[in-house]
């Protein structure tokens, strides 16, 4: 029975990135889904493609062809997860919109969950894993450490063990897409936006098919733009560094003038505290300079203002104009 025709749309947002292998498992998890939502709901699917390489782009068309609630968009490169989920949240013009991965790592059931919480009143709810199946263990040794990490470096606004498996009201929704950053992290700056927050647990799945479309260089990526866009508490690292080498040098000083004035010692040019001393600030000013480096390189990128992804194909109905959506 088709839900009424006021009913609130729940959007389902899923980024995908040479998922093939685990496209046949997705389709029918979403279509299963579709069928318990759209009872209530009108249910909207946004399938982006980010640049897959293989058969990703013609099974989001195949699965879009007859049915008109897909809608998939194919991006003209690989622009990285974060740009292929914030393209996906642009075309959504559901009142409640869900992110998922496409690796069914985020159980589709939790979704009406989730949905029931955003009926309750909540704008964020976050789905929080409970236990993570399947993960390597420096999988999650380096998931563990980002968190806290993270966390002792000012990124503040992060719910801990939150990915970006969650539903966003439209309001909160909209607020996201009017924050123009370059380097994306869209859970900090989730957090950042605020709005009433609720919770679903849930034990993460193991990838249903294929491979992790996280390598350690994109995660590592990832970790920087976690901390660099929500945080500057690394630009302070050199007042730190200054006022430390500051006590130990003063330290130093004071030691050498008492030995030579208390017990007469002569001072002796001492070849090896001199190059320690050099290759120690050397080193320092480079670290430094690094920090100040990683946040230029971003405001370059963001003074381009170059577009955060490019759309190449689109398939399904086309996206209204954002009346009221900034
Ligand atoms: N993904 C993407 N672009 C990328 C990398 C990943 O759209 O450059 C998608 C991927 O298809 C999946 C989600 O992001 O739907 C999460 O990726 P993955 O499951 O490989 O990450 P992991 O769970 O291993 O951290
Ligand atoms: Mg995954």
């Amino acid at each position: 029975m088709p839900p009424p025709s006021d009913a609130p749309t729940v959007s389902l947002v899923v980024p995908c990135f040479d998922e093939a292998e685990a496209f046949p498992h997705l389709r029918a998890a979403l279509e299963a889904l579709h069928d318990v939502l759209a009872a209530h709901y009108r249910v909207e699917l946004v399938l982006i493609d980010d640049g897959s390489r293989d058969g990703t782009w013609d099974a989001i068309q195949a699965f879009a062809a007859d049915r008109p609630w897909v809608r998939g968009a194919a991006l003209s490169r690989n622009f990285g997860h974060q740009a292929a989920l914030t393209c996906g949240l642009g075309l959504a013009t559901g009142d409640a919109i869900v992110s998922l991965d496409a690796d069914l790592q985020d159980p589709p059931g939790v979704v009406r969950e989730m949905v029931a919480a955003w009926v309750a009143g909540a704008d964020v709810v976050y789905a929080v894993r409970r236990s993570r199946a399947g993960e390597s263990l420096f999988k999650l040794a380096t998931a563990k450490a980002f968190y806290r990490v993270a966390g002792l470096l000012g990124a503040g606004h992060l719910r801990a063990d939150a990915g970006d498996f969650r539903l966003m009201s439209r309001r909160s929704l909209d607020a996201l897409l009017a924050m123009p950053e370059r380097h994306r992290f869209l859970r900090g700056m989730v957090g950042w936006v605020g709005f009433r927050t609720a919770e679903i647990h849930y034990d993460r799945a193991a990838r249903v098919a294929g491979s992790t479309k996280y390598p350690l260089r994109k995660m590592i990526r990832l970790a920087a733009d976690a901390v660099v866009s929500s945080s500057t508490v690394p630009l302070r690292f050199p007042y730190y560094f200054a006022l430390a080498a500051s006590a130990a040098c003063l330290g130093y000083a004071s030691y050498l003038v008492g030995l030579h004035y208390v017990s007469g010692e002569a001072f002796v040019p001492g070849w090896f505290s001199l190059m320690a001393a050099v290759m120690a600030f050397g080193c320092l000013n480079l670290c430094c300079l690094g920090v100040v480096g990683e946040y230029l390189g971003r405001i370059y990128e963001q003074v381009k203002a170059r577009p955060l992804y490019l759309v190449r194909d689109a398939v399904g109905p086309p996206v209204p104009p954002p009346a009221g959506r900034p």
